[in-house]
This record gives C-alpha cells, sequence and structure tokens, in this order.
C-alpha cells in the first residue's frame, strides 16, 4: 500500500525484503530479498535509492545504522529502537512525562517478581518481536501466574497492569523535518485475541477527548522527532485519562480507513514526510469501519485450508471496498487484508460492516471439502 502510494506521485519504489517474493515486491519496481543482516545487500540498495523508510518494526536496528550514513533513512533507526522494544518503550514513556500503564521489567527471565510488584489482573509482555497479541498473555490469577512464568520463562518480558478501558483509540500522526505535524482523526479500535479486529471512525468519544487524544499523539511525534508517521495506540480509562499502550512509527492497521475515506491517505502522508513535500490534509470524509480479514476467515480442516472466503456480499455492495494484500498463504491469526465500508450514519455502517464480516465466512464461502 504504501509503495503503491509512493508510485502515485511518481516514485519509484525499491523493497528489501528478508522472505520474498513479498506483496510489498509485487508491486514494487525492485525487490530485493536478502537477510536484514547482510550488511553488503543492505549496502548496495541503501546506495540505489534517495530514501530508506520501513513499514515493520521487527528490524534489527544495527544493520540500519550501518546504512543510515549512506543514505537519508527515516524515521531515524533511533526511533525504531526505542518503539521495536517494550522496555525501550515504556522507558522512553516513563522519561518524557508521557501517561502509560503501571508496569515492572521482568529482569532475570522469572515474571513472579514483576507480577507482584504490578498486582494482578496483568498482561505479561515480551520485550521483544511481539506484535498482534503475539508474545502477551493475560494473568488474571495464581494460576495463570504458573503457567505464564513456565511459557515466559528465560525470556525478557514486561508486566503491565491491565487497564480496565472504556475504549482503545488510535491516532496516527505525521511529522515532517521542519516539525510540522498533522494528526488524523482518532480511530476507535477493538481487538479480539489482542490482535485488531475493527477500525470505527470517527471513534465515539468526546470532542474533547478527541481533542486531546491528538494534541497528545503531536507531543510524542515532536518528542520523537519523527519524520514521517507515528501511530499512538492509547485506552480511555473511565475517568477520561488517555493512557499510552503503544508507539509505532510507520503507517498502521488502525489507519487503512483512510486509504479510501480520508482526504489523504496514510501511505501517502507517510511518502510525503519521508520525501519532504507538504502534509496532506487529514480529514475524514465520511464515518467509515475497517474490518481486518484474517486466515480464519478460510475454511480449515485439519490444519489444512479447504475453502475461500465469499467475497460476493463485500463486493456486491457498493458502500464497501475489499483490499487483499496478495499473501502467499493463509494461516490463523495472519491479516491477508481488510474491507472498509462507508455510509452516512455511523452505527448504521458499523452494523453493514459487521454483516459483510459475517458472510465472509458464512454458508456462500466455497470449499474444496
Ligand atoms: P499490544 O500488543 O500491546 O498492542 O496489545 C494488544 C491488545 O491487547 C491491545 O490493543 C489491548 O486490546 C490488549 N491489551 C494490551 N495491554 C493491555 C493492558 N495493559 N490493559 C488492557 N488491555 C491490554
Amino acid at each position: 500500500m504504501f509503495a503503491q502510494a509512493a508510485q502515485a506521485l511518481g516514485y519509484r519504489v525499491h523493497v528489501y525484503e528478508e522472505s520474498g517474493p513479498s506483496p510489498a515486491g509485487s508491486v514494487a519496481d525492485r525487490e530485493t530479498v536478502a537477510p536484514f543482516g547482510d550488511v553488503d545487500a543492505l549496502d548496495a540498495f541503501a546506495r540505489s535509492v534517495d530514501v530508506v523508510t520501513y513499514e515493520f518494526e521487527n528490524i534489527p536496528a544495527a544493520p540500519l545504522e550501518a546504512i543510515s550514513g549512506v543514505v537519508a533513512l527515516q524515521p531515524a533507526p533511533a526511533i525504531l529502537s526505542i518503539c521495536q522494544n517494550r522496555w525501550r518503550e515504556k522507558a522512553w514513556l516513563r522519561a518524557n512525562g508521557f501517561p502509560h500503564a503501571a508496569y515492572a521489567e521482568a529482569l532475570d527471565g522469572d515474571i513472579a517478581p514483576a507480577v507482584a510488584a504490578v498486582g494482578i489482573p496483568c498482561v505479561v509482555k515480551t520485550a521483544d518481536f511481539g506484535y498482534d497479541g503475539k508474545g502477551q498473555m493475560r494473568i488474571s490469577d495464581e494460576e495463570e501466574l504458573a503457567r505464564a512464568a513456565a511459557i515466559f520463562r528465560g525470556r525478557r518480558c514486561v508486566v503491565e497492569r491491565w487497564v480496565e478501558f472504556e475504549r482503545e483509540i488510535s491516532v496516527i500522526c505525521a511529522r515532517t523535518q521542519s516539525g510540522e505535524t498533522r494528526a488524523f482523526p482518532a480511530s476507535e479500535n477493538i481487538h479480539t485475541n489482542h490482535i485488531l479486529d475493527l477500525s470505527i471512525v470517527p471513534a465515539r468519544i468526546a470532542p474533547s477527548v478527541e481533542e486531546r487524544a491528538q494534541a497528545l499523539a503531536a507531543r510524542i511525534a515532536g518528542r520523537l522527532g519523527v519524520v514521517g508517521l507515528v501511530a499512538v495506540e492509547m485506552f480511555l480509562a473511565p475517568g477520561g485519562e488517555l493512557i499510552v499502550n503503544e508507539l509505532a512509527p510507520r503507517p498502521h492497521n488502525s489507519g487503512h480507513w483512510t486509504i479510501y475515506a480520508g482526504e489523504t491517505s496514510q501511505f501517502e502522508q507517510h511518502v510525503r514526510a519521508v520525501c519532504g513535500l507538504p502534509l496532506g490534509p487529514t480529514g475524514c470524509r465520511s464515518p467509515v469501519v475497517m474490518v481486518n480479514i484474517l486466515g480464519d476467515a478460510w475454511a480449515w480442516e485439519n490444519g489444512a485450508v479447504v475453502g475461500e472466503p465469499d467475497w460476493s456480499a463485500v463486493l456486491r455492495e457498493p458502500r464497501a471496498r475489499l483490499h487483499l494484500y496478495g499473501k502467499p498463504e493463509p494461516r490463523p491469526g495472519r491479516k491477508m487484508g481488510h474491507f472498509t465500508v462507508q455510509g452516512r450514519d455511523l452505527e448504521e455502517t458499523l452494523a453493514l460492516a459487521l454483516a459483510l464480516k459475517a458472510r465472509l465466512s458464512g454458508p456462500g464461502r466455497a470449499t474444496s471439502a
């Protein structure tokens, strides 16, 4: 989606991927498939382009540091390094006075002292390489603590107080080299099994909360000094307090609604910011709901795919747009695509989106069985 947005502005795109051929590579002008740690391949890649950005956080920061002398790299690797590790991210939020859930680091591979410090209920998350609920577990009693302690033994983790939030929202904010920031409207996010399921825009929050959320994201973008996008995931606590959960210095799943319903898509905004162009307007053209399509929507039997979702209802609905990523094979929990539904009334749009979602895996699903 980023490559397509860059090409629409006349750029040519060279993708660097560890395991290819990748969906991004299939639409890019060029693709290099090599390990992230391959310094020679990275160097050749860096010399072939004018600016490098990334849309995935689990890239080791060191090789990126190595090429940052050769080519402009945005957002800066130091920002990636903060956002890709939960210890560093929490410490950064704390040091800069941004609101976050109470947490403790599990330092020596034993989560019990950190759980005792934070209290139950809590959630344990691996410090590195966790996303979409991977490497995290909620702990609500002693039995679950014992189970989690065994699973996470020897791993670097953070234990976080469970927040009984009213709503979960995110704000994606763009920042330019000169320090101009522009935030998109907040998206209300509904997660299932720790994975984003739905994004709803406008978020069903008071205008004053929306304003505070956008201002908080812009302050974070400024303090990070990011050039590009930063997505700020937040919990809205019952008293109206906003608590930052996670930062991502890249286009974000909760911003996919901007492709059709945004005045500027988040991908184009990222291109604009990292290429030094003026930022675009960030308004939302109409109420919109984004539904993620996971590999679970395929028909499965004994661990094998036996049928594809029924796309017809989404394709027939004039208010809906389907977007599939071209990933080689579905897997449970894997994000395969999304669709968005726009309408005049938010609740009606949400109801339509949920009905279309149910149809994907409904009786019309094609099965080879
Ligand atoms: P994360 O990978 O940290 O974004 O977590 C994925 C999802 O798990 C979040 O979007 C929340 O729905 C849930 N979650 C994570 N941490 C907490 C927490 N401290 N309190 C409540 N829910 C949480």
